[in-house]
């Protein structure tokens, strides 16, 4: 029997953002241990009152990241398609940190390592937070279809 793996996209819907940060914190204590948040991988571009742009790593297909990495310690997940980082193949040397043009990898000082957003396996945290629906996971032929405005009340 052959099974078809679903793709899943995730996706970003700018204009339905109301920068409240849920995403944020769900992300940081995801990845954090102990009670200890990590560095959030997604980021909240705040551009006005209730007004966000959220900014998290694309998974390049041609990624600068994995590219520069000089230990291959950044690797694509053939089942997600995100660029996975491989803990005990990293030296520190940030060189990914900087080769980046978004941004989306991140030095986090608190735990001494880099942090970049792997779709948490196939199962985001960050999405069931949002209040919104501004983060989404969906099926791919899904993501094609354009999402609902959010109804903003008018100030
Ligand atoms: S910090 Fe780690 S993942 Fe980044 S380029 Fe250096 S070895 Fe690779
Ligand atoms: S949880 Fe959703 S609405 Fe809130 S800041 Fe994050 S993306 Fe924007």
């Amino acid at each position: 029997m052959e099974i078809h793996r679903m793709e899943m996209i995730y996706r970003v819907n700018v204009e339905r953002c109301i920068a409240c940060g849920k995403c944020e914190l769900a992300c940081a204590f995801a990845h954090g241990s102990e009670g200890k948040p990590a560095k959030t991988r997604i980021n909240i571009f705040r551009r006005g009152p209730e007004l966000g742009t959220p900014v998290v790593c694309f998974q390049c297909h041609d990624a600068a990241c994995a590219a520069i990495c000089p230990t291959q310690a950044l690797v694509r997940n053939a089942a997600t398609g995100a660029i996975e980082m491989v803990r005990e193949r990293c030296i520190l040397c940030r060189m990914c940190v900087a080769a980046c043009p978004f941004g989306n990898m991140l030095w986090d000082e608190a735990y001494h390592r880099v942090q970049k957003c792997d779709l948490c396996g196939g199962d985001p945290k960050c999405v069931p937070f949002c209040p919104t629906h501004a983060l989404e996971y969906v099926p791919a032929d899904a993501a094609a279809t354009r999402p609902e405005p959010l109804v903003r009340e008018a100030v």
